[in-house]
């Protein structure tokens, strides 16, 4: 490798055994979307995240928010409440069942959902003669969103709260893992996340009725006769057992990868010490636990000189070095602008000041001394 390769906010990495596991499916020609690894990695997910939890491992994180929202019961025509600041995958799915999106602003400590304005947002949508069917918080970049606030939010008015930990895994809250505080919870496997299965999601539910009927729905809805009989839509969804063979080996390496993620943030921690006008992306209380799985910070050009999150991107991504702009809220992206939005200008600020630094478990020493050289030059 050349000493100016990229360095990539957040890459695959891989522990060792994951082969193993896939090996092992074909050479007992599991090669489907179901077998001994989907099994075994839904046990290693529940027994690593606690709370007597269901999994049902899918495809997709998308797939797992798609499933979550019919098994809450949305329909078209009924109104969805979701984080703005989010990846567009939360919410995608809301317009996949023909349903509305109502986005609520986020607030500055946990950059997610704002008690505030998601309060708001259900008494307005309630006085204008609809409830909300559920609500979707988003962990991003792995902090937990203020879980005890928006549950007690949602318990009043009971609305279900659809947990998206795609980011999360590992983030804890209170001690207790995220994924497990909504009515449903999801995670994600994708390559950049921080574990990956080279594409994947699960559903977490306490209720195994609710597990039974996501797989029911994710492998096509087939009724039990022995010809094909359907009295329900199905998905084709369900995990197949070579991706979950790299989780089950993923799993082995899951707090070693967090406490690296933690260790990036750390380091950022100690340089923006020293530096005028960042601010780093920092759990807000011990109540919070972040997998820290992208460090982020803000830029305050005024305290700066000047220098903004983009001269930043610019100077580092002529070094090679990849980093990325905070997610663009959703209710400022043309797919959904037309949608009801309520806060203010939390979120926008975030993105507009906003920056992702690579965060890779697997980042190397050398990388690290480059990184640091350049925001060194820079500030
Ligand atoms: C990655 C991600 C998803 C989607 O997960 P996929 O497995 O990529 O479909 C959903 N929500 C958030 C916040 C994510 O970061």
């Amino acid at each position: 490798m050349s000493n100016n390769s990229k360095i990539w906010l957040s890459s695959p990495h891989m522990g060792g055994s994951e082969q193993q596991f896939v090996k092992e499916a074909f050479d007992t020609n599991w090669v489907a979307p179901l077998g001994p690894n989907v099994s075994g990695f839904e046990k290693d997910l529940e027994h690593y995240i606690g709370e007597n939890s269901q999994v049902a491992a899918l495809s997709s994180g998308t797939g797992a928010i798609h499933l979550g929202l019919i098994l809450l019961g949305v329909q078209a025509g009924d109104e969805v409440i979701c984080q703005s600041m989010t990846f567009s995958a939360s919410a995608n799915p809301i317009l996949y069942l023909g349903a509305i999106p109502v986005f609520v602003d986020s607030e500055p400590e946990t950059w997610n959902i704002c008690p505030e304005a998601l309060e708001e947002a259900i008494k307005d949508r309630i006085a204008k003669g609809k409830k909300p069917k559920a609500i979707i918080g988003v962990h991003l970049y792995g902090m937990p969103f203020k879980i005890d606030e928006i549950k007690a939010i949602a318990d009043a008015y009971q609305i279900p709260l659809l947990e998206d930990s795609a980011e999360a895994l590992g983030s804890t809250y209170k001690g207790r893992k995220c994924g497990t505080f909504g009515e449903i919870g999801v995670l994600s496997f994708n390559g950049n996340k921080i574990i990956t299965t080279s594409g994947g999601g699960a559903l977490v539910t306490s209720k195994p009725e609710i597990k039974s009927k996501a797989v029911f729905m994710a492998t096509q809805a087939r009724d039990n006769a022995p010809h094909y009989q359907h009295s329900e839509i199905g998905y084709n969804y369900r995990m197949s057992n070579i991706c979950a063979g790299i989780g089950r080996g993923q799993m082995q390496v899951l707090d070693k990868h967090v406490g690296l993620r933690r260790g990036m943030h750390q380091w950022y921690a100690d340089f923006f010490a020293k530096i005028d006008g960042v601010t780093l992306f920092s759990e807000p209380s011990d109540d919070f636990y972040s997998n820290h799985w992208l460090s982020a910070i803000v830029i305050d050009p005024e305290k700066t000189g000047g220098k903004t999150s983009t001269d930043l991107r610019l100077a580092l991504e002529s070094a090679n070095i990849e980093s990325r702009p905070l997610w663009k809220p959703m209710h400022l992206q043309p797919i959904f602008e037309q949608y009801p939005y309520y806060g203010g200008k939390i979120s926008q600020d975030l993105f507009e000041n906003g920056l992702c630094l690579p965060s890779g478990s697997n980042t190397t020493e050398e990388e690290k001394n480059r990184i640091f050289a350049e925001l060194q030059l820079f500030f």
